[in-house]
């Protein structure tokens, strides 16, 4: 028996008419014997997510206020799913646990990991699959990073006990047992982690959209669906803010080579997007593969004559960065010129200790700062055997009277990044979007 590993997001599993289609989906093919599951996504705009709807839940249990109403709508979605499937199951013991759980600060990874514990649950008695907790098969380390070998091991050794079995995504244990949860989106992780255990033949990930666009859809209107993309392609995309796959779902299948195919749980029909290690294969018309990109960054631009000449001027800057736990995105330098880019989110609190830190370390002739910058990456494995994609790239910026203040490429040659105001952003999306499809 081939073995496919499902993961279906938030969106898919919102109410139980969601949850019917999804599981008409796993019965349609056997192979379908893992599935993971994140927490129930909105069903309508304006509606809140489980795991935010958690979120602020034990927020306001920190700050000491009554929770009970927010826990009560909670606990009212979950029913409101058990009750129109017909299920004979009731979660009432579960809701009473994770409540306690919130006044006694049982942590606030805990209480946002219970959305995908109790969807889970749910879905595990509605298939009759078995139900395994992923605080028993999904480790991370003392400081926090995921311990894949150790999860390997486990996870695989209990799959052979277990023919068919959901999973809550998006956690796992720390070493003392406590609750820890992967970053905003992580249960496409989770999925990926369950498809290397498994040995699995395919890892079908599930959304809202019927593959992976060229381009965020809330930008470009109706942009195309790409059919196959490489491991290291989607990473650059998703890193970049095309958010449909986690950026960090990649590595546990990557190791093993299984593809992962998006596919629409709406549109089950649609082939979807594969993505694969590697592909000769290429759209010889476009070129590139996909662009993608991201407000909120900072540009800490430093001159000093002679900056080539100095030894150590970069380790020094860097440095500083390094004492603070700052992680930078790009370094743009010319002759006697450095930037540091860098995420804001990075910087918040922290700016002034690294500007005093350049002036001390660095003596340089001058340091300033500009924030307001968003980055975008034009992606395409395609880039590195096809002349006259920067020329391209360039001529719809200027077309879109849009000013370049940055230009980078990966020494790969798979991508190019663009660093612009803020306010271009939109507009410059869809400017080089245009040029690449008009051909
Ligand atoms: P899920 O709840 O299934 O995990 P997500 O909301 O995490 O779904 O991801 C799907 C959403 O990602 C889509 O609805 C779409 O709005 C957004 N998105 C952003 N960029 C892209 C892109 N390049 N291709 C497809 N979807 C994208
Ligand atoms: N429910 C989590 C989130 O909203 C994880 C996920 O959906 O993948 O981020
Ligand atoms: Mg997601």
């Amino acid at each position: 028996m081939r073995t496919v590993v499902t993961k279906f997001g938030g969106t898919s599993m919102a109410d139980a008419d969601k949850f019917r289609q999804v599981a008409h989906i796993i019965r349609e093919d056997p192979d379908r014997r893992y599935v993971v599951v994140s927490a129930p996504g909105k069903r309508f705009k304006g509606d809140f997510k489980i795991t935010d709807m958690f979120y602020l839940c034990y927020e306001k249990a920190e700050a000491g206020e009554n929770i009970d109403v927010l826990f009560d709508e909670i606990s009212g979605r979950y029913n409101a799913i058990i009750d129109e499937l017909g299920l004979n199951i009731s979660l009432d013991r579960e809701f009473q646990r994770i409540r306690n759980g919130m006044y006694n600060m049982t942590g606030r990874d805990y209480a946002a990991s219970r959305g995908e514990y109790l969807n889970a649950k749910i879905l595990a008695a509605y298939l009759h699959y078995d139900f395994i907790d992923a605080r028993e098969v999904i480790f991370f380390n003392n400081d926090g990073t995921f311990n894949a070998e150790y999860t390997n091991d486990v996870l695989s050794a209990r799959l052979k006990r277990h023919e068919r079995a959901v999973f809550p995504g998006f956690y796992g244990a720390m070493p003392n047992g406590t609750i820890k949860t992967f970053s905003r989106g992580g249960s496409d992780i989770t999925g990926s982690i369950v498809a290397r255990a498994a040995g699995a033949e395919l890892y079908e990930n599930w959304t809202d959209v019927s593959g992976f666009l060229m381009a965020d859809p809330r930008i470009v209107d109706d942009p195309k669906i790409i059919k196959t993309i490489t491991y290291r392609e989607l990473r650059e995309l998703s890193y970049m803010g095309a958010t449909v796959l986690h950026e960090d779902a990649i590595f546990p299948v990557q190791i093993a080579g299984i593809p992962i195919n998006i596919k629409n749980t709406d549109r089950p029909q649609d082939r979807g997007t594969m993505i694969v290690a590697d592909t000769p294969e290429y759209d010889t018309k476009n070129v590139i593969t996909g662009i993608a990109g991201r407000k909120g960054f900072t540009a800490i631009n430093i001159s000093k004559d002679l900056m080539n000449v100095e030894v150590g001027f970069g380790r020094r800057v860097l440095g500083i960065l390094e004492k603070k736990k700052i992680s930078f995105e790009h370094l743009p330098s010319g002759i006697d010129t450095m930037s540091v880019i860098v995420k804001n989110s990075e910087l918040s609190g922290k700016l002034d200790y690294v500007l005093n830190g350049i002036q001390q370390e660095a003596c340089p002739d001058s340091v300033s700062v500009e924030d307001g910058i968003a980055l975008i990456a034009v992606v395409g494995r395609a880039m590195v055997k096809s002349k006259g994609t920067a020329a391209k790239v360039f001529k719809a910026i200027a077309e879109a009277d849009v000013n370049v203040k940055m230009i980078d490429q990966g020494s790969d040659e798979l991508n190019i990044i663009i660093g612009i105001d803020e306010e271009d952003f939109e507009k410059t999306i869809r400017a080089i979007y245009a040029e690449f499809i008009r051909g």
